[in-house]
């Protein structure tokens, strides 16, 4: 039913000695359920051990106070995860436990790696042993066996063995151990909680709940290191450029977070505000996609002084990740999702704003709907280019055959959804929104130019279809069922 592209994952490192640091991950996980709603796990350590829970479901499903009660120490690591590699199995779950030399390690990772197959190859020639099929455990290998160097050599020693895109943070018993690919792909962000401690999360909407402010970015290719000395960051491996996903500021992170010195909800507003610019239309109202419409939807309503109303009332109780299998409930979906407010839509032209097409089968649904509602026109709005090529560095999407804007026009686009008239914001508006220079993002999706070159993972894709885990083919493989 959902026509959005997927995170991967979300991370999330707790140094707070003398404080509950599970239950401060647990908070930290909560605020991050939008990045992955098929497992979670919080791995902490006392100096000693590292003790471990994680579980396939939500992170209110996977921990009770009971669970919480037991997880002791004065560090944690957290995850929550959605998988595009390595299936859905239970034992690809992070964190992610690991022996070394220096101790038990618990390995936390949010991104996907592009060499995951020849590293393999080569770790296993190596003697390197895996239990799970995913790339995250390449990574935590590696550091594990390079864990006696110390933080920053072990991290440096990983980094130059592994390509993609990465944000990582590893648990060992003295240290929280952080770092992010050269080219800052995914988000991580580190915070200082009020009265003692430090979080890294992959969004700064993880602080508020642990009471914690932002202390600055993770730079690409840097690596943090926090213990009983302090914090301090070095940088792991140089970092040609910055080419940070230009989608988490379109969908992905949440509005309350913080990218690149920027709220996601103010870039949003800029965007609906472009948008307007760039495609006017003489319209009764604005209607957003709800949730992640809105933002948008307030911008182009305020640019094009167009009210807007709240023409769709989204169930609650409906999960990311329903899915329903059968072809007609596929068809209800959005139904079940949607509900239409007949009274602020009918008789009136509809500006109707989201932020993204994926497949355009339930843009179709929503048009059609709000028509069957009385709207007597619908004029689409999207607040990203459209989208022609799939993402490799850990975002779930379809084939390129199955992303509408691959093989189609925007007319015949416009044509297949119903739509009255159909508008994506161009590129330039899109960056320009975002506030830093061009030229910091990746814009792969939107251009098929790919910062790091995909043909392993494109190669691996082809060969190994269960990797893409997207609503169709999880259907398909009967590997994600209805949640909740
Ligand atoms: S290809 Fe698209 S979704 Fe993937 S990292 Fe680049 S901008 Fe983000």
């Amino acid at each position: 039913m959902s026509d959005k592209p997927a995170h991967e994952c979300g991370v999330v490192g707790v140094y707070a000695p003398g404080r509950d640091v599970a239950r401060l991950a647990f908070f930290s996980l909560f605020a991050l359920q939008h990045r992955g709603q098929e497992a979670a796990g919080i791995a902490v350590s006392d100096g000693t051990d590292v003790v471990m829970h994680k579980a396939q479901g939500l992170v209110s499903q996977v921990f009770d106070e009971a669970i919480l009660s037991r997880l002791i120490g004065y560090a944690a690591v957290g995850h929550t995860r959605y998988s595009t590699t390595g299936g859905a199995s239970a034992v690809n779950t992070q964190p992610i436990g690991c022996t070394s030399l220096v101790g038990d390690i618990a390995v936390a990772h949010n991104g996907n790696l592009i060499n995951t197959v020849r590293l393999r190859n080569e770790l296993e020639a190596e003697g390197y042993q895996f239990s799970g099929t995913n790339d995250s455990e390449a990574i935590a290998r590696l550091y594990a066996h390079h864990a006696d160097l110390g933080p920053v050599e072990a991290a440096r020693a990983t980094m130059k063995r592994i390509t993609g895109a990465y944000s990582v943070i590893v648990l060992t018993s003295r240290d929280i151990v952080a770092f992010r690919d050269p080219l800052g792909l995914r988000p991580l962000i580190v915070g200082e909680i009020e009265g003692g401690g430090y979080v890294i999360a992959s969004e700064s909407c993880a602080f508020a709940p642990v009471q914690a402010k932002i202390i600055r970015e993770v730079g690409p290719g840097e690596v943090v290191v926090i213990n009983e000395k302090g914090i301090r960051f070095e940088q792991g491996v140089e970092s040609p450029r910055r080419a940070m996903c230009l989608f988490e500021f379109i969908y992905f992170a949440r509005p309350d977070s913080v990218i690149m010195d920027e709220l996601i909800y103010s870039t949003r507003l800029r965007m609906g505000e472009q948008l307007a610019v760039e495609y006017a239309v003489d319209a009764d109202a604005v209607v957003p996609v709800p949730d992640s419409g809105f933002p948008a939807a307030i911008g182009y309503s305020r640019k094009s002084g167009i009210p807007l109303v709240e023409g769709l009332i989204k169930s609650r109780y409906i999960h990311r990740t329903f899915i329903q299998p059968d072809p007609e409930m596929r068809k209800l979906g959005v139904r079940l999702k949607l509900s239409p407010l007949k009274e602020q839509i009918a008789g009136k032209r509809l500006v109707l704003v989201d932020d993204s097409i994926v497949r355009s089968t339930t843009m179709g649904q929503i048009v059609r709907l709000l028509k069957d509602s009385g709207a007597k026109e619908v004029h689409v709005r999207i607040t990203s280019p459209p989208i022609i090529s799939p993402c490799y560095y850990g975002i779930d999407m379809p084939t390129k055959e199955e992303l509408a804007a691959a093989t189609r026009t925007v007319d015949e686009i416009q044509i297949q959804i119903g739509a009255d008239s159909l508008g994506y914001l161009s590129l330039p508006s899109t960056t320009r929104a975002v506030g830093p220079e061009t030229g910091q993002f990746c814009t792969a999706c939107f251009t098929g130019d790919y910062p790091l070159p995909v043909a392993e993972a494109m190669a691996k894709h082809a060969l190994e279809p269960e990797h893409r885990v997207g609503d169709m083919d999880a259907v398909a493989s009967g590997q994600l069922k209805l949640i909740n």
